[in-house]
């Protein structure tokens, strides 16, 4: 089986690292790294990622707008929200922008492996 592509998008280089450890010690594949989400939008584009992981608070602009332009470009785009905790307010937005979960960190990275092999099960283009 092809493994999961995904793009990482946060703008902490750190946390890009720690949950790129995560997902290439399960045989998934980080196709690129963005850290705001105007360079999200523009990775989709090009890279065609089966699966976005998208932090919310980013300079430039912020996840929550690149899940919307993403869904919009492809509005099968599978967009999993990786947020820091105290931020339960933008998961109610994020639903209706067409996100599939909503990780809050810190997180175990059993959480992020099950939020993805999930996504990455579903078809609904
Ligand atoms: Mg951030």
């Amino acid at each position: 089986m092809e493994p999961i592509k995904i793009i990482l998008v946060d703008d902490l280089s750190f946390m890009r690292d720690a949950i790129r450890q995560i997902l290439e010690n399960s045989n998934m594949s980080v196709l690129g790294e963005a850290e705001n989400g105007m360079e999200a939008v523009k990775m989709y584009m090009e890279l065609k990622p089966d699966i976005v992981l998208m932090d919310i608070t980013m300079p430039v602009m912020d996840g929550l707008e690149s899940l919307k332009r993403i869904r919009q470009y492809d509005p099968g785009a599978k967009v999993i929200m990786c947020s820091a905790l105290g931020q339960q307010k933008y998961i109610i937005k994020a639903i209706q922008f067409g996100a599939r979960d909503f990780i809050l960190k810190p997180f175990l990275s059993e959480r992020i492996l099950s939020a993805v092999s999930k996504a990455a099960g579903i078809n609904d283009k």
